[in-house]
């Protein structure tokens, strides 16, 4: 993904959906959906899905996913009386002229563009377009989860309102408020920037593009959760941009709002427990983003097609990898709570150290 600003998004999402009365077996045998055949044609038979499986495509992908189920502000239609978008209903590609200019937007018109040659060729909605191309992008990464897909989306009835995208540079308060209005916890806004670990800049920096945001933006794995509790010392670009602080490190970009996060007393304990611990990670993340691709539409009328999602065959390290040179002391972490245990079994010295650390502490 390109993130310029907040983006986000497994198996335990499917066990979230099931709270809802969707006739999964539907999409692959009933085919209720409208749409249900082109899904289930698409994936290993359709040679096009790949042009949302990888490269930037596939960042792109994830970020559009984000950016328009963002789009929904119950609070706004409350307060100002004025429509406050429709969530994931696919307004970023139907309403493009009005969205795209949005400064938090920028770097998504080729992906809109794609996306939608693709839905009006298929038929299917913008809306589901765009969370079928998120889903997928995330599993062609060495372990990413499988994120369940639900069909049948109507198509947006109106732009969504400019300044609902969270920004690299607004505060936590301010990030914690907006998806709240959206419907989102603090810890799923903290679970679906795992995307971060598959994610690249552009725009903040646009001298240095497609600069990563942990040392593996192929895999996707706890990385990013534990390069970002690194201590800040360098710039990879020039100097400070409006959303960047200082990097661990010169190859990796770190946006203030990560940093923010990661050390945020609201939400820094969730943040540590999920480094080292790749299925609490993944499968905290399939949930988060099956919870994001519902944002402003009901359940109950759309069919479950996640059998048309891949299962990933590439899988991610077990443990997080400290970078080269970097060790424990140049960790910041401001929760108490899991300050060792998650990185006891760290290899080499390191992890030898914690245990012992960890095994003190608990005697
Ligand atoms: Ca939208
Ligand atoms: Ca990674």
């Amino acid at each position: 993904m390109k993130f310029a600003t907040l983006s986000a998004l497994s198996l335990v999402a499917l066990n979230t959906i099931s709270a809802t009365p969707t006739p999964r077996a539907n999409c692959g045998k009933g085919r209720t959906a409208a749409s249900a055949t082109v899904w289930l044609t698409a994936p290993g038979v359709n040679p096009e899905l790949k042009v949302f499986g990888s490269g930037d495509d596939a960042h792109d992908a994830l970020r559009l996913s984000f950016h328009d189920a963002i789009g929904y502000s119950p609070k706004m239609i409350k307060e100002q009386k004025k429509f406050g978008g429709g969530g994931a209903d696919g307004s970023l590609i139907k309403f493009a002229t009005t969205e795209l200019p949005y400064p938090a937007n920028e770097g998504l018109e080729e992906i809109v563009g794609d996306e939608k040659v693709y839905a009006d060729r298929w038929n299917v909605s913008y809306g589901d377009i765009i969370q079928f191309a998120g889903a997928v992008s995330v599993r062609n990464c060495a372990g990413g989860p499988r994120i369940s897909f639900m069909a049948g989306r109507p198509e947006a009835t109106g732009a969504a309102p400019e300044g609902l995208v969270p920004e690299a540079f607004d505060s936590v308060t301010t990030m914690l408020s907006r998806v709240a209005d959206a419907g989102l916890t603090p810890e799923e806004l903290v679970d679906l920037l795992a995307s971060h670990s598959i994610g690249v800049q552009d725009h903040v920096d646009r001298s240095i593009p497609d600069t990563p945001f942990d040392t593996t933006p192929t895999v996707f794995d706890t990385n990013f959760y534990l390069e970002t509790l690194l201590r800040g010392t360098v710039w990879p670009g020039k100097g400070h941009n409006n959303g960047e602080v200082a990097s661990a490190l010169k190859s990796t970009f770190r946006l203030e709002s990560d940093y923010a996060l990661s050390r945020d007393k609201r939400t820094s304990c969730h943040w540590q427990s999920f480094v080292n611990n790749q299925s609490r990670m993944a499968d905290r993340f399939a949930a988060a983003m099956a919870k994001m691709a519902l944002i402003g539409q009901n359940p109950a009328k759309l069919v479950d097609c996640s059998e048309v999602i891949p299962v990933s065959t590439l899988r991610a390290p077990s443990n997080a990898k400290m970078p080269v040179g970097k060790n424990l002391f140049d960790l910041q972490m401001t929760c108490p709570a899991n300050l060792f245990s998650n990185l006891s079994n760290l290899p080499g010295l390191l992890g030898k150290l914690l245990t012992a650390v960890d095994r003190d502490s608990r005697d």
